[in-house]
C-alpha cells in the first residue's frame, strides 16, 4: 500500500480538462491522510445515478450514490411509461424499484442523504453531505437531474402549496371532486392530467400554443379521460385567490386578444424542467442555463477531469428516462477509466477500504417522532408555550419519504427548543381539510396554538434546522 500511496506520477497536462490540471493534482501520495474516502461518488438516483454506480462497482470500485432529495428522480413522479426499453408498460416508481434492487444487489452503496456543497479545486474532491460529513471522492458522477420550472408569475409564490404545486402524484388527492387546471402542453401536462383523474371532477389543460408538444401516443391517450379537456391558445397571466387559497387563473385568450379569470382551485404546473446544478456553480463549466457543459467528445466529461455527468444535468435535448440510462452508463465507465488512469486500481481500493465512507453506519434507525393521527390529538399538541412543528405527509410522496428521517434527526437533536409530530394525511384527512393542506409535505409550526410558519415544499436537514431557529428567534420566514 505504502508504495502505492508514494508513487508520484510525471508532470504532464492531462488531455482530461483544464490546463492547470496535471498528474501530480492527482498525487496518490495525498490519499494517505485521507478519511471518508469513496472512489466513484455519484450525487443523484434517476436512472443515470443508478446506471452510473452499478457500472463503477462492476468494475470493481467502490460506488456510493447519494439519493438526494427525491430517491429515483422524476420518474417516481410518473405513472405508467410505455417507452422504456424492454417494457411494453410498466410504471415509473418500478423501474426505479429495479435499478435500485440490481443496484443494491450488485453491491452499489445508498445512501438517502443530499450533498449540500462541493469543492473541486483539490483532488480528492470534498463533498460535503446533509448530514455535515465530508466526503473525500476520487471521481464524481453529477446525476442531481432536473427540478420543475417556475412560471414566475403573479400569485405563484403566494400560493404554492395552497392550490399551486408541481406534483400530482403527491398532491392530486386533495382535490377530489374539485375542478383544476394543468399548464402546459408537453409529455409531463398529459402525465399530470391523467395523475388527477381519479380524484378531480374536471381537469383542464391549458396550453399557450394552438398544439401539444406531447407525443402523438401521450395525446392519444387523452381521448379516453373524459374528465380533460384541453384548451388552446391561452397564456397564463396570473394566479388569483382568497389570500388562503387559489380561485383562479387569470389567462389571455391569444386569439380574441383579450383576459379573462377562469375558476380553479387547483393549478397543477408541468412547463418543464431546469437542471439542477445550484450547488455546483463556479465549480464546473456551465451553460447560460444552467445545464452542465460536456467537454470532451463523446464521453461524460466536465470541465474538472473526474468529474463527470450524466442525465437531466446536461441534456438539453433528449430528456428521455432511456437516454439518461445510457450517460449513466457512459459516465460509470469514464470515471473507471480515469481512475485506472491515475492509477488506483482495483487492488489499490480495496487497500483503502480501512478509510472508506462507511455507508452503513451512516443508515443508522433514525429515530421516531410522535404520530397525530386524530384532531383532539392535534389540539393538545400544539398549546403551550413551547414551538410544536408538525410534518404532514404521505406514504404516496416521494419527497415526503426522503424528509421523514431529516425530520426525525431534528427532533431528537432540537427536543429542548421545540417538540415534534407526524401526520400521515391519509389517516387524518379530516385534520389535513381543517389545516388547508393542499400540499405535500407541508411543516407547520406552532406556538400557543397559533400558527408561526408554514413551508410548502420538502426540505433538508439544514433547511429545518435553520426554520425552526427561525421560529425559535422570532424571525420566521414562511414560505
Ligand atoms: P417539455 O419541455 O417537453 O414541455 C414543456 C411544456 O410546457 C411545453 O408544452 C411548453 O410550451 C410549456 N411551457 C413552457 N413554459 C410555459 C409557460 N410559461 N406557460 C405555459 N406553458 C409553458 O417538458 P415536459 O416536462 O413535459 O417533458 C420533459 C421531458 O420528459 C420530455 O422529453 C418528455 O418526453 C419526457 N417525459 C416523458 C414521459 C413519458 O414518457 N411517460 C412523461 C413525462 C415527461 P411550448 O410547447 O409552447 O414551448
Amino acid at each position: 500500500m505504502k508504495k502505492c500511496l508514494m508513487y508520484l506520477f510525471p508532470l504532464l497536462c492531462l488531455s482530461l480538462g483544464g490546463c492547470f490540471w496535471t498528474r501530480s493534482s492527482f498525487d496518490l501520495s495525498t490519499l494517505k491522510n485521507a478519511n471518508n474516502i469513496i472512489d466513484v461518488a455519484v450525487i443523484g438516483s434517476g436512472p443515470s445515478g443508478h446506471l452510473a454506480g452499478i457500472y463503477a462497482k462492476r468494475g470493481g470500485m467502490h460506488a456510493v450514490v447519494f439519493e438526494g432529495d427525491m430517491p429515483g428522480g422524476l420518474l417516481t413522479q410518473t405513472s405508467m411509461v410505455e417507452n422504456w426499453p424492454g417494457e411494453v408498460a410498466i410504471l415509473g416508481p418500478d423501474i426505479m424499484k429495479k435499478l435500485k434492487e440490481q443496484g443494491e444487489k450488485l453491491g452499489v452503496e445508498y445512501i438517502p442523504q443530499t450533498i449540500e456543497k462541493v469543492d473541486f479545486s483539490s483532488w480528492p474532491y470534498k463533498l460535503e453531505t446533509s448530514a455535515g460529513e465530508t466526503v473525500q471522492a476520487l471521481s464524481v458522477v453529477i446525476a442531481t437531474g432536473a427540478g420543475p420550472r417556475r412560471l414566475k408569475i403573479c400569485g405563484e409564490d403566494q400560493y404554492w402549496g395552497l392550490g399551486v404545486t408541481s406534483c400530482a402524484v403527491c398532491d392530486a388527492p386533495f382535490y377530489k371532486d374539485e375542478e383544476v387546471v394543468v399548464i402546459g402542453g408537453g409529455d409531463s401536462a398529459v402525465e399530470e392530467a391523467i395523475q388527477l383523474t381519479p380524484y378531480a371532477k374536471k381537469i383542464t389543460i391549458l396550453v399557450r400554443k394552438d398544439k401539444m408538444r406531447a407525443a402523438p401516443r401521450m395525446q392519444e391517450h387523452l381521448k379516453s379521460h373524459s374528465k380533460i379537456n384541453v384548451r388552446y391558445d391561452v397564456e397564463v397571466n396570473k394566479i388569483v385567490g382568497d389570500d388562503t387559497k387559489v380561485t383562479g387563473v387569470e389567462l389571455f385568450d391569444v386569439k380574441k386578444d383579450k383576459n379573462f379569470v377562469m375558476p380553479t382551485s387547483g393549478v397543477f404546473l408541468a412547463i418543464g424542467h431546469i437542471p439542477n446544478t445550484k450547488v455546483f456553480t463556479g465549480q464546473v463549466k456551465m451553460d447560460a442555463d444552467g445545464f452542465i457543459v460536456m467537454t470532451k467528445g463523446r464521453t461524460q466529461s466536465t470541465s474538472v477531469p473526474g468529474v463527470f455527468a450524466a442525465g437531466d444535468v446536461e441534456d438539453r435535448e433528449y430528456r428521455q428516462a432511456g437516454v439518461a440510462a445510457g450517460s449513466g452508463i457512459k459516465a460509470g465507465l469514464d470515471a473507471l477509466n480515469f481512475l485506472n488512469d491515475i492509477g488506483i486500481t482495483p487492488a489499490i481500493s480495496e487497500e483503502i477500504n480501512a478509510r472508506r465512507f462507511h455507508v452503513e453506519e451512516k443508515k443508522e434507525k433514525s429515530p421516531d417522532v410522535e404520530a397525530i393521527t386524530s384532531l383532539e390529538q392535534f389540539k393538545s399538541f400544539k398549546e403551550g408555550d413551547k414551538l410544536a412543528v408538525v410534518d404532514f405527509y404521505a406514504d404516496y410522496c416521494p419527497s415526503c419519504i426522503q424528509m421523514l428521517p431529516a425530520f426525525a434527526e431534528v427532533a431528537q437533536e432540537s427536543q429542548d427548543i421545540a417538540h415534534f409530530a407526524k401526520v400521515n394525511v391519509e389517516d387524518a384527512e379530516d385534520l389535513a381539510d381543517q389545516l388547508f393542506i393542499s400540499s405535500i409535505p407541508c411543516l407547520m409550526v406552532f406556538r400557543n396554538n397559533e400558527l408561526v410558519a408554514r413551508y410548502n415544499q420538502a426540505m433538508t436537514k439544514q433547511e429545518l434546522v435553520a426554520a425552526i431557529n427561525q421560529c425559535a428567534s422570532g424571525t420566521s420566514e414562511q414560505s
